[in-house]
């Protein structure tokens, strides 16, 4: 019997057909899209016709993700990245051009400082920090060439609050493009485009994903001029974010309000028990009145704290390893926003970088921690802090 080559395998095979309907969202891993005629391609370039032609310039399960995301900031036609840093990249590479100054919180996660201090001067951008709790600092700061001005809402780690909306007069008044970075606050906590944002940024790898295993951006313009270039310094970067990674974070988004609210409500329950737990020199949460920023966080956040708190014990670096240890099941690790609770220690991570005293400038001992509060029950977490508390600091 002569054997038939197996040509067949090498040709795409039809997918099943079904008379019934999946109702979850399809994974579309490929790179490439095959068009009818040239006709066809150029119509679906032109935007004639809708529909993907190569995955780095976009792909369906980026743009079922954007669709998501943009309902909850209120946006249209956001872009997703390969990664929270992607967007921020894409933002600064896309609007800035040699000769502009960009002007921005002191307090901005540490790679967004990064941005500022070490790839912006390559590109001939300057960049100058101010205090953004306090808007006459950025007005003292604002210079004729400033192109845009970049904010966080709440800082980590110590939680202060921005002063957004005498920002957003001064970037209006100056014709600065005001860009947010909404990751810590996110569109449960905070519209940034009704506070007079121009470009709102997610690292969408934390709180908006949920799970730790997705590492993502978004960005979105209130004017097509800005997206525009946006979008097409991303395709030439190659800021692409993967289609297993947007398929992760779609089925994330769908508790995200579930866990949102419910670590929220962890996290101010977790705070007030910290404040009356011996041995805490210091709790930090942005609705608490012993906050020193509350009233404007009562103001811009409403009832809407977060599910970021942070706290101080004594006894330097000994008490902090001691804490730690007497903590196995709350994972110590320096990120946000996962579904389950996670520690991190800023003096070692964060803010490494850092003088000793320069740290001291913002509040940061050895004993300083910052809880990204989960979803688990409140009573065994408050059980779980108190008890690690007890072995580190004795008290
Ligand atoms: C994590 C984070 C980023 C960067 O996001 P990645 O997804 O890690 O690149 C940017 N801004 C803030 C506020 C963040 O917390």
């Amino acid at each position: 019997m002569t054997k038939t080559p197996p040509k067949t395998i090498v040709r795409r095979t039809p997918w099943p057909e079904s008379s019934t309907r999946a109702i979850g969202t399809p994974l579309q891993p490929s790179v490439v899209y095959a068009a009818e005629s040239p006709d066809a391609l150029d119509d679906m370039y032109e935007g004639r016709a809708p529909g993907y032609a190569y995955a780095r310039e976009g792909h369906p399960n980026a743009d079922v993700l954007a669709r998501k995301i943009d309902a909850l900031e209120g946006a249209t036609g956001g872009l997703v990245f390969g990664s929270g840093m992607a967007a921020v990249t894409a933002v600064m590479q896309g609007l800035l051009r040699s000769g502009d100054h960009v002007l921005a919180g002191n307090q901005l996660y540490g790679r967004s400082m990064r941005m500022l201090s070490e790839e912006l001067p390559k590109w001939g951008v300057e960049a100058d920090l101010a205090d953004p709790t306090d808007a006459a600092r950025f007005a003292q700061a604002i210079k004729p060439n400033t192109k845009l001005i970049l904010l966080e809402v709440v800082s980590n780690p110590t939680l202060r609050v921005s002063d957004v909306t005498g920002i957003a007069a001064l970037a209006r008044k100056h014709g600065c493009i005001l860009v947010i970075d909404n990751t810590f606050t996110t569109p449960r906590g905070f519209q940034p485009f009704q506070h007079g944002a121009d470009i709102v940024i997610h690292s969408v790898t934390k709180l908006l994903a949920g799970h730790s295993d997705a590492t993502l951006g978004y960005v979105a313009c209130s004017d097509a001029a800005h997206r525009d270039p946006i979008y097409a310094t991303a395709v030439t970067l190659g800021l692409t974010a993967s289609p297993f990674d947007c398929w992760l974070a779609e089925r994330g988004l769908y508790s995200f309000e579930l866990r949102y609210d419910r670590a929220e409500a962890n996290a101010r329950a977790l705070a007030d028990a910290l404040a009356e737990t011996p041995g805490v020199a210091r709790v930090l949460y942005p609705t608490r009145p012993d906050h020193p920023d509350h009233n404007r966080a009562a103001s811009l956040l409403g009832a809407r704290g977060g599910n970021m708190v942070s706290f101080e014990i004594g006894g330097g670096r000994a008490a902090a390893n001691a804490l730690v240890r007497a903590a196995p099941d709350i994972a110590f690790a320096p990120t946000l926003g996962d579904i389950g609770t996670t520690l991190s220690h800023p003096a070692t991570s964060s803010h490494r970088a850092l003088t000793p005293q320069a740290r001291a400038e913002l509040g940061m001992s050895e004993g300083f921690f910052r809880v990204s509060v989960g979803v688990e029950d409140v009573d065994m977490l408050i059980g779980e802090f108190r008890a690690a508390i007890a072995a580190a600091t004795g008290a």
